[in-house]
């Protein structure tokens, strides 16, 4: 990369730099991994490729079935061009099986399967510990209008439509996400940040001893194993289909 771009912003997984086009930026996916809002730290080597790999294959897919997304073009392993977005500071959540917090704040059982998906939105704000909000929060803290928070609800659903089907391709399970959307240089809202396991519950359908393994972030939250084994093995699965597709 050259070094002469400026660094922008410094995140917990990734950085980003001015592009020449100011309306681009660099995304760099970092080897690092925290959870419990940073209060667990460790490091990875390959993480960054990976979950740039994984992201941008993503990201393409979901182009390709007409989602607005941030995404250009690959860059180096571990970086991707991206439009230039304001982020819109909500963390939008969609669950369609229970687990982790939302087992821990209500009386849902883990692995309860939904009817129809549950999307939650969180108010990015690690001083705050991003809180869950309501609609009618986020109306009256101005983050966005109505019409905006029914698109992204919207495009939401329709991505957790696309990526449930992705993933079972791959004899993945996909229990829940967590996505962010942005701004372009148009106004207009689109996908944004990343979609890699840091990001998701992934739970490999393959026969493993009727037991379940996760494939995510939570080997490393819940110390369930090697992680890069699991975001290599996912890596895989999906070189492998598109392949043979
Ligand atoms: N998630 C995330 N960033 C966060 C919080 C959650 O990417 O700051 C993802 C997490 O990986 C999972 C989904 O959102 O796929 C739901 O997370 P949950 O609310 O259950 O929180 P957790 O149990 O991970 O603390």
């Amino acid at each position: 990369m050259n070094t002469n771009n400026e660094l922008i912003y410094e995140g917990k997984a990734k950085k980003i730099f001015a592009n020449k086009n100011p309306k681009e930026v660099i995304i760099k996916f970092k080897d690092d991994a925290t959870a419990f809002n940073a209060a667990k730290k460790s490091t990875f080597e390959g993480k960054g490729e990976l979950n740039c790999f994984i992201s941008q294959t993503i990201f393409k897919h979901l182009i390709n079935q007409n989602i607005p997304t941030h995404y250009i073009h690959s860059h180096s392993k571990s970086s991707f061009i991206a439009q230039r977005v304001e982020i819109i500071p909500l963390e939008v959540v969609v669950r369609n099986t229970a687990y982790g917090s939302i087992c821990k704040q209500t009386n849902i059982v883990p692995g309860t399967i939904f009817k129809d998906p549950l999307i939650d939105f969180y108010f990015k704000d690690d001083e705050l510990n991003d809180p869950l909000l309501t609609i009618d929060r986020i109306l009256l803290m101005n983050i966005l209008e109505q019409d905006e928070l029914i698109l992204i609800k919207e495009l939401t659903l329709k991505i957790n439509l696309i990526l449930k089907k992705f993933f079972s391709n791959i004899q993945i399970k996909l229990v829940d996400f967590k996505v962010e959307f942005g701004k372009n240089p148009n106004g207009k809202i689109v996908l944004a940040d990343e979609f890699s396991p840091d990001n998701c519950r992934l739970w490999d359908l393959k026969e493993n001893n009727g037991k379940i393994e996760s494939l995510d972030k939570d080997r490393f939250r819940h110390d369930l194993g090697d992680l890069i084994e699991a975001y290599s093995e996912i890596s895989n699965r999906i070189k492998n289909f598109i392949s043979s597709t």
